[in-house]
């Protein structure tokens, strides 16, 4: 699987593998006069958030688990995600996918194996919720990166229910 991309006008297309859906980019814009650059501000949030982070003491010592009808070890994990319930709900088998151990990622750092770790753990607990409850048919994997996707968590992480 990879990205099939080409230019056109000095616009880059990108197909995405999996849905084939596609999008323009304009490198040109990367280069573009900015009034601010926003690096000291995201550093600063960064920084911030990391001290606060309660994922991994979520992971490694609160230890909620699935229910076993889910899930008979508590927590699914594969690579460096590891799901868990959600303590904060707002449905019915809500959890978190939290995809890597690292507090921060650059764009460039997300490597393709984490992301398909985090897909690939995801589907078990999709269907291992749909296998309890045959009426639980209609997923939802949700993953917002950064406060402008409106990613209140800098740590990244998938929510599904
Ligand atoms: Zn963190």
């Amino acid at each position: 699987m990879h990205l099939q991309k080409f230019v056109r006008n000095h616009i880059e297309y990108r197909i995405a593998p999996l849905t084939s859906e596609q999008s323009r980019i304009n490198p040109q814009r990367g280069k573009k006069v900015k009034q601010a650059d926003g690096k000291d501000e995201l550093g600063e949030i960064i920084n911030r958030s990391k001290i606060l982070c309660v994922f991994p003491f979520q992971i490694k010592e609160q230890k909620t688990e699935l229910p076993s009808g889910i899930c008979q070890t508590g927590r699914i994990t594969e690579g460096e995600t590891t799901i868990f319930p959600n303590l904060h709900p707002f449905s019915e088998n809500h959890v978190v996918g939290v995809m890597t151990t690292e507090h921060f990622l650059n764009l460039d750092q997300f490597l393709s194996k984490l992301i398909q770790n985090n897909l690939v753990a995801s589907r078990k607990y999709i269907l291992a919720v749909n296998a309890n409850d045959r009426n639980a048919r209609f997923p939802t994997y949700l993953w917002g990166y950064m406060p402008s996707s409106a990613g209140s968590i800098i740590h990244t992480h998938a929510y599904l229910w």
